[in-house]
């Protein structure tokens, strides 16, 4: 049994409750699908708890933008990546500064799961990337493209054989390759694992964009995977992006309606 996470953006009240949760079931194999920075206003300590829980830690779009540069981000996205930056910087222990760096620096941004491990799951294959696995940190695979572009869905199909797993638009559920789209609500929080190519999201710790404000994972288990939501301090959160002006009061409010 293992667990998958992503989209923490430097939430580390939400971090803090999904591991918890996580650890409170016993599972010890994390695997995190990048964007542990970026947004929220605990960018050290999230990349901390990450790089010391998690076996397997992808590089997503804001971590690249917080590396190098924002490409194609609003001006809250990014102001709050220059802050990060700043952020991390700030900090009396330069061995700390320099080990985070270092950790973002060596972020991968595609893993493949052993093919051993895989069919103890019941999978022929197990795919992690951030956005797609066409463009593994940018790409956006939302619920609407199933309507809008169907083409977009096939395609992203083609480049995996059994089960890809994703994060990035912050919405959890499950494509088929028939182009449909199942949110947890649908399929009551649990998708079998079947013969069928599936596109899974695992939504977002730190900033969920369906609703829901509670901090979202997920739970492989040998033919099952399980959505998992889990209540955290979101006024926390929120308090401390409104006390720090260069992060949009937007980030912070947004976490109570969970969108
Ligand atoms: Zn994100």
């Amino acid at each position: 049994m293992f667990a998958i996470i992503s989209d923490i953006h430097s939430n580390l009240e939400a971090l803090t409750a999904v591991l918890g949760d996580i650890r409170s079931r016993g599972i010890d194999e994390i695997i995190c699908l990048g964007d542990v920075v970026g947004y929220g206003p605990d960018p050290g300590k999230c990349l901390d708890v990450v790089s010391q829980n998690c076996r397997e830690v992808l590089l997503g779009n804001h971590d690249w933008a917080v590396l190098y540069e924002p490409s194609r981000f609003n001006a809250s996205a990014e102001a709050a990546s220059y802050w990060t930056r700043m952020e991390l910087e700030r900090e009396d222990d330069q061995a700390k500064i320099a080990r985070r760096w270092k950790f973002l620096g060596e972020r991968e941004i595609r893993f493949v799961k052993d093919a051993q491990h895989s069919r103890d799951y019941g999978c022929r294959e197990m795919v992690f990337v951030h956005g797609s696995p066409r463009r593994p940190v940018n790409e956006y695979i939302f619920p609407d493209d199933i309507y809008n572009s169907a083409n977009k869905i096939s395609a992203t199909m083609e480049r995996f054989s059994h089960l890809c797993f994703v994060g990035h638009t912050h919405v959890p559920g499950v494509f088929t390759e028939s182009v449909d789209f199942y949110s947890p609500e649908d399929i009551n929080d649990v998708f079998d694992i079947s013969s069928a190519k599936a596109l899974i999201n695992v939504g977002s710790v730190g900033q969920p964009r369906d609703r829901d404000p509670r901090g979202g994972y997920v739970i492989v288990e040998p033919d099952t995977i399980s959505f998992v939501r889990v209540e955290y301090d979101w006024q926390k959160t929120r308090d401390k992006v409104l006390a720090k002006p260069a992060l949009d009061d937007y980030l912070g409010t947004r976490l109570q309606e969970g969108r």
